[in-house]
Formats: structure tokens, sequence, C-alpha cells
């Protein structure tokens, strides 16, 4: 059994090898991955594994994303501190946990109810408090709350989802996967006034978005 120093040191290693190697430069970001315990977010019959370079079960059918997925997306966000974030797709927990170290507030919304009770609680142990989640469907957004600094959508959709478009800030990023099943393409999209800017990120690979703007 490993002890809390040996998952430190993975982790370190995980963020050299997987995260900085490979082009990741913002330190804030490679400190929360340093810092926040990715294996705790998984079952512990998964913890041996837990900072390998890809995504693993967390149960329901969905997965907790690859470390360097995780970095790759939150770069693009371009947070710096003061955001108020909008994330769909909990999941585990991980990656609410790593926004909520670089911005001022998260929300976060999880369609599946045993995953987001599960991520609560952990969140709760790590005494990461700058959270808000909700259990339902992601893909129409959260109103009552918008305008968001930054969106993440942690699963694939068919289309870009519109109502989160519609409920993203003046100078605000949406970063979401979008393509068929299975395989996707990962955008940026930036509210500039009335202009929306829209960047290709690169292929990846997410379980489905469901929802009503979803499959
Ligand atoms: N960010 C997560 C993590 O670090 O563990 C990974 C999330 S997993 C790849 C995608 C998640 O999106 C799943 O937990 C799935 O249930 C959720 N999901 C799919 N469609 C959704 C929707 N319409 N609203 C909210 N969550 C949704």
């Amino acid at each position: 059994m490993s002890g809390t120093n040996d998952y430190a040191v993975r982790r370190r290693r995980m963020v050299q090898e997987q995260i900085a190697a490979r082009g990741i430069r913002d330190q804030r970001l490679l400190a929360a991955m340093s810092d926040i315990p990715r294996h705790l977010f998984m079952d512990q019959a998964l913890w041996p594994r837990a900072y390998e370079d890809h995504p693993l079960p967390i149960g329901s059918g969905q997965t907790i994303s690859q470390p360097y997925m995780v970095a790759v997306m939150t770069d693009a966000l371009g947070l710096s501190g003061g955001e108020r974030v909008l994330e769909i797709g909990t999941g585990s927990g991980y990656q609410t946990a790593i926004l909520a170290r670089l911005a001022d507030w998260v929300y976060s919304i999880e369609y599946i109810a045993a995953l987001s009770r599960r991520a609560q609680t952990v969140l709760e142990q790590l005494k990461i408090f700058n959270v808000n989640l909700m259990v339902g469907d992601g893909s129409k957004g959260w109103p009552e709350q918008a305008p968001f600094d930054a969106i993440i959508v942690t699963a694939g959709a068919p289309v870009v989802p519109q109502p989160l478009v519609g409920q993203l800030a003046d100078g605000g990023r949406l970063v979401v996967p979008v393509g068929d099943r299975g395989v996707q393409t990962l955008f940026r999209i930036t509210r500039r006034g009335e202009e929306l800017v829209r960047e290709d990120l690169g292929g990846c690979r997410f379980v489905d978005l469901v929802g009503e703007y979803g499959w």
C-alpha cells in the first residue's frame, strides 16, 4: 500500500512527464495538478493507477478524464483567479477541484446523482468550498447563475449547445468537445461583444453529453 508521500512523488512525475513536457506552461495549473490528490477521486482499487496517462472508470459507465486532457482544457480557459466558472459533467469532481484552485467560484452540473454525491463528499474532505454542485441537465447551462467568464464541457456534444454560448460573459471562453460519438474536436469559443471567435484545439475522445442539447 502506497503512502501519501508516494502519491505526491507520482503526481510530480505525472506533471513533469505528461503535462509540462507536452507544452503546458501555466505555473498555477501545474502547481494545482501537483497538489490535488487525484487518486482520492476514484475507487481505492484504482489508486495504484491513478497517475497513469489515460482516463479511468468512475462507475455508472463514466470516466475521470486523462490528466493531460484536464490540463489542456483548463489551460484553454485562461483562468487568472477572479473568474466564475461553469463546468458541465462533474463526474468524479477532479476537474472541479482543479478549477476551484484557479478561479473564484465553480458551478458544476452532473446528470448522474450518485456521481455528484460522491464528488461532493471528496471536495468537502479536501476542504474545497468555493463550488456549487447541481444534479441535472447541464446541456442547458445554469441560467440563474449566468453569465460565466469560463464554461467547460467535459463530455462530447453533437453540436455546440447554444444555451451555453448565451451564458458566456463578454470576453468569456467556452471549451467544448464537438463531433461524432467517440471522437470529437475540442473547440474554444470566445465571446467578443456580439462576435464569437471559434478556435480548433485538436482531436479528443469523450463520453457522450446527454440531455436536451446533447445526444
Ligand atoms: N470532469 C470529470 C472528472 O474530472 O472526473 C470527467 C467527467 S466524464 C468524462 C463526463 C461526465 O459528464 C459524466 O459524469 C457524465 O455523466 C456527465 N454528463 C453527460 N451529459 C451531461 C449533461 N447533460 N449534464 C451534466 N452532466 C453530463
